[in-house]
């Protein structure tokens, strides 16, 4: 295995760089997990049956340690499934819109796929539309419209946000108070890629699903969060591995769940204790993305368009001012051990992802990267 000095900085929106000491930790442990008190399984954690005893202790673990971290209250199911953030986005109206209408606040890519797959299985209502077209036709978003604005259908069975939008860097740093807006609906977030890199008020929310690949692990885990009390109202033809209230009833059992990939998010539930928690890593998260932020706007060469009110923590897209570069800009970067810096084909420009595992020290090697591209080209 190459020395931890010498692992390049990771900046994929997803999959995601994940802490070395869980990589490291898992491959020590590829062959022969052992149990908590020192016994050995003689198996590898994929290797396992779900409904063992070995298994059985990583899940547990997992579910302990996640609702520690992000003080998750009693009266929320933790659900640990497969398909995906976009199969959530057909899951969440299968189980909580029974057909009926529901309402999407669209601020970014992510939130507008999840607001046209509802409409296959319910009435899916624009509530508010951050959409921007320019003069070429494009569609930029880079603000989120005040909640007063939204116009939130009566008889909606949930409204849905993106709490942080991956694609065009757009994030809530404060959760919308429904009841406030005199909504009863519950607030459905789409956490996917900002989940554990700040607390959260569940007294704002209804449900929260995120895929695993940005903050929390591998691929092909999805976290589902769940107030009880939306349970058990899955339209009849709700696939049954999809019916939360059965994954609840079964404790993500069910049917196997994705065992490797729970037991990676375990590890990296471990490895945010041990940074000292949710709190602690928002604190770095912040310090990580003002040095970025005040670096691109304090350049005459690079910028990032989003409102300075809803700039994302976790991913920052910017652009060159002469964008013929940014091949150069790429293929400079990878020299220097900088990775997966390319915008999303829908945006373009540049994009660097921030996550929990990225640290602080890599920031500052972009930036340095940064400054000296811009002196030699500006
Ligand atoms: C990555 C992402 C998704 C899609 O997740 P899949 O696992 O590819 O289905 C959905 N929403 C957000 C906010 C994401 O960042």
């Amino acid at each position: 295995m190459t020395d931890s000095a010498l692992r390049p900085y990771n900046f994929s929106a997803g999959p995601a760089a994940i802490p070395e000491p869980v990589l490291r930790r898992a491959a020590a442990e590829m062959l022969d997990w052992p149990f908590p008190d020192g016994r050995r399984s003689g198996m590898g954690v994929m290797e396992m049956s779900h409904r063992g005893e070995a298994f059985g202790i990583i899940l547990q673990q997992a579910l302990d340690d996640l609702r520690e971290l992000l003080a998750i209250p009693d009266n929320f199911r933790i659900l640990f499934m497969q398909g995906g953030g976009l199969a959530e986005n057909a899951i969440v109206p299968l189980n909580l819109s029974h057909g009926e209408a529901a309402s999407f606040v669209v601020t970014g890519g992510w939130s507008q796929k999840s607001h046209a797959e509802a409409g296959k299985f319910c009435q899916a209502r624009l509530a508010a539309n951050a959409a921007v077209q320019d003069a070429s036709g494009a569609t930029s978003y880079t603000h989120i419209p005040a909640p007063e604005s939204w116009q939130l259908d009566a008889g909606s069975r949930y409204v849905h946000i993106c709490s942080n939008e991956t694609i065009h860097g757009v994030e809530f740093h404060q959760l919308p108070d429904l009841a406030a807006l005199d909504c009863n609906a519950p607030l459905v977030v789409d956490f996917s890629s900002n989940v554990a890199s700040r607390p959260m008020d569940w007294s704002k929310v209804g449900l929260a699903f995120g895929g695993a690949q940005k903050n929390l692990g591998p691929a092909g885990l999805t976290l589902v969060v769940v107030r009880e009390d939306l349970l058990g109202q899955a339209m009849q033809h709700c696939p049954s591995a999809f019916d939360y209230t059965l994954v609840a009833k079964n404790n993500s059992m069910y049917n196997t769940p994705p065992t490797y990939g729970i037991y990676m998010a375990g590890l990296t539930f471990q490895w945010i204790k041990a940074q000292g928690g949710v709190a602690a890593l928002e604190a770095q998260n912040i310090a990580k993305a003002q040095l970025l932020y005040d670096f691109l706007d304090s350049s005459s060469f690079f910028s990032n368009r989003v409102d300075k009110a809803c700039r994302s923590r976790m991913n920052v897209p910017f652009f060159l001012a002469d964008e013929s570069r940014n091949a150069d800009f790429l293929a400079g970067a990878q020299q220097r051990g900088l990775l997966q810096l390319k915008g999303h084909k829908s945006v373009g420009g540049m994009r660097a992802s921030i996550y929990n595992a990225m640290p602080m020290a890599g920031v500052q090697a972009l930036v340095d990267y940064l400054r000296e591209f811009e002196a030699k080209h500006a």
